[in-house]
């Protein structure tokens, strides 16, 4: 970064570090990736320069030919992508995406119904300080207490009491594959419209190994940053039917000109997902989860619903003595990153919760494999056992940036 090397040492100073932090250690939150350096060249280019007000061939602003290429590029590939009817690739995360979905069709005070924060959830599925908690009737569904599963007869039971005019699927914490078809089912029966949030698994969905929900949703949105492995960023989906009522909604009702420089990083994204080796990453995410998951179980720790199918794991570690808390905090002295998570029915507090939430998306984009997700899973009990010994954290924190140097980041 020469310029910035010239300008602002303070900033690149922190950028540096944070290089090193994201080189050295392991990064296991389930939210996160590492985009291609493709697609951070993209976001870091001329096009954030550009105001762009309403859609490609129908701008409020001069000067918008190229940037209509790029948007126009961005809609085709993420429509081919899916195979969705109709995408607005605008909205600048996945909260303002749901929040396009929703404001397209439904009123305040409608009732929708949701997956509980506290089961998996997201807070745009209807967390009380959320927007959609505050103009929304929220009525949530959640897991079984037995298995951890969706509690598919309490989804129809509720839909059937409550008649909300949406059902939401889709969840942050939710390590089983979804049955979108299901939902679909339950929606139609009831007159409600529905919506996937696929945020955390459309990487999975656009790899082939879980189901889509395009052909059974209303609504598909999703952000592009985690499995799918683009910029920080959002995109919605809809039938044709509601094409108009989206864009709408998107600009001018809730944004006004577009990330243009994002908008090109997410067309590169889809670009790389129609890829056929994105199907072989999709498949190494679920094929490591599955490793890290059996390894930590050998270890002692309970895992929600008893495994994993898709990219992430919930483990219980009260079961081996511990709170989520003291977990997360270990095992970031030893450069290892998750995040302290509820667990379902969990007992004790959202800010010091049972469990932690593991995911395998960005170490399967540096190319670690499942000797590695055993080796991973080794040292998160090493450390989970004596999360005290500053003499422990330090050693493995040394052997995992040794380790680290042999899977390169992208573009670093
Ligand atoms: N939906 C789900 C299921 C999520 O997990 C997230 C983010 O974690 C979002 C939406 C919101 O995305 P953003 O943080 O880009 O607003």
């Amino acid at each position: 970064f020469p310029a910035l090397a010239k300008s602002d040492s303070e900033v690149l100073a922190a950028i540096r570090r944070e290089e090193g932090r994201q080189v050295e250690g392991l990064e296991l939150i389930a939210s996160e990736n590492y985009t291609s350096a493709a697609v951070m060249e993209a976001a870091g280019t001329v096009l954030t320069n550009k105001y762009a007000e309403g859609y490609p061939g129908r701008r409020y602003y001069g000067g918008c030919e190229f940037v209509d290429e790029v948007e126009n590029l961005a809609r085709d590939r993420l429509k081919k992508l899916f195979g969705a009817e109709h995408v607005n690739v605008q909205p600048h995360a996945g909260s303002q995406a749901n929040m396009a979905a929703y404001m397209s069709v439904l009123n305040v005070g409608d009732t929708i119904l949701t997956m509980d924060l506290a089961h998996g959830g997201h807070l745009t599925h209807g967390m009380s300080l959320n927007f959609s908690g505050k103009l929304y009737k929220v009525v949530h569904y959640g897991v079984r207490e037995d298995n951890h599963r969706i509690d598919f007869d309490k989804v129809a039971r509720l839909a059937k009491e409550h008649k909300p005019k949406m059902i939401v699927a889709g969840a942050s914490a939710y390590p089983r594959e979804i049955d979108h078809s299901k939902f679909a089912e339950i929606a139609k029966e009831n007159g409600a419209l529905l919506m996937v949030d696929m945020a955390h698994y459309s990487g999975l969905v656009a790899g082939g190994v879980h189901n889509s929900p395009v052909p059974h949703a209303d609504f598909v949105t999703t952000t592009t940053h985690k499995t799918l492995r683009g910029p920080r960023s959002g995109v919605v989906m809809c039938r044709e039917q509601f094409a108009k009522d989206v864009d709408k909604t998107v600009f001018p009702g809730l944004q006004g000109g577009p990330l243009m420089h994002i908008i090109a990083a997410k067309a590169v994204c889809f670009g790389e997902a129609l890829q056929p080796s994105f199907k072989a990453y999709a498949q190494q995410i679920v094929a490591n989860a599955k490793t890290l998951a059996e390894t930590l179980m050998s270890g002692g720790i309970k895992l929600a619903s008893g495994g994993t199918d898709n990219h992430l794991m919930l483990c219980d570690v009260t079961t081996i003595g511990l709170s989520g808390k003291i977990a997360e905090q270990a095992l970031d002295r030893a450069a290892i990153t998750v995040n302290k998570n509820m667990i379902p029915y969990d007992q004790r507090k959202p800010l010091d919760p049972s469990g932690i939430r593991i995911g395998t998306a960005a170490l399967t984009t540096r190319g670690m494999k499942e000797a590695e997700m055993k080796k991973v899973g080794q040292w998160i009990l090493e450390v989970l056992k004596s999360p005290e010994d500053a003499a422990v954290t330090t050693r493995i924190r040394g052997e995992i940036a040794t380790f680290a140097k042999a899977f390169p980041v992208p573009g670093l």
